[in-house]
C-alpha cells in the first residue's frame, strides 16, 4: 500500500523559508534529466556574492521574516564548492549571531549532493567540525 509524507514528519512542518544558493554550475555526471542548462566550470559563486546574497537576507525582513530557515546548497554538484560552502556556513551563522536575528536558533542547512564527494576528506571535515552535519538520504 503506498503511503504519502505528512507535513507534520517534516522539520517545522514544512513552512520553514527556503534560502537557494547555487554555487557551480559543475557537475562530475551527465544525468540526461538534468535541469541546469550550460554545465560549466566556471560559474562558480563567489565568497563575496554569497556573503552579499546572506547580509541582503537577514537585513531584509520581508525576505526573513519567516520563524525558521533552511540554507539550501545546490549545483551543479555544490561539494564540489566544500571550501565555499564551509565559509558561507560559518558567515550565516555569524551573521545571525550579530544581528540578534530570530534565526539564530531556528535554522537548518540543506544539500542537494550526487554524492561522489560526499566521503572525500574535505567533506568530512566539514562534516566532524559540527558546522554542517551532513545526513545522508542515498
Ligand atoms: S547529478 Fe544533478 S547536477 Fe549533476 S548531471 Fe545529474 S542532475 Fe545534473
Amino acid at each position: 500500500m503506498s503511503s504519502y509524507k505528512d507535513s507534520s514528519d517534516q522539520w517545522q512542518h514544512g513552512i520553514a523559508k527556503s534560502i537557494t544558493f547555487i554555487v557551480t554550475k559543475d557537475c562530475q555526471l551527465a544525468c540526461k534529466y538534468c535541469y541546469l542548462v550550460g554545465k560549466n566550470s566556471k560559474e562558480r559563486m563567489s565568497d563575496e556574492i554569497a556573503r552579499k546574497a546572506v547580509d541582503y537576507i537577514l537585513q531584509n525582513k520581508q525576505v526573513s521574516g519567516n520563524k525558521s530557515v533552511v540554507w539550501d546548497f545546490i549545483g551543479g554538484e555544490p561539494f564540489l564548492e566544500i571550501d565555499l560552502i564551509d565559509r558561507t556556513c560559518d558567515y550565516i551563522k555569524k551573521q545571525m549571531f550579530r544581528l540578534n536575528h530570530p534565526w539564530f536558533n531556528s535554522y537548518r542547512f540543506n544539500f542537494s549532493t550526487n554524492g561522489i564527494n560526499f566521503g572525500s576528506e574535505k567533506v568530512q571535515r566539514v562534516n566532524s567540525t559540527s558546522k554542517c552535519k551532513f545526513k545522508k538520504y542515498f
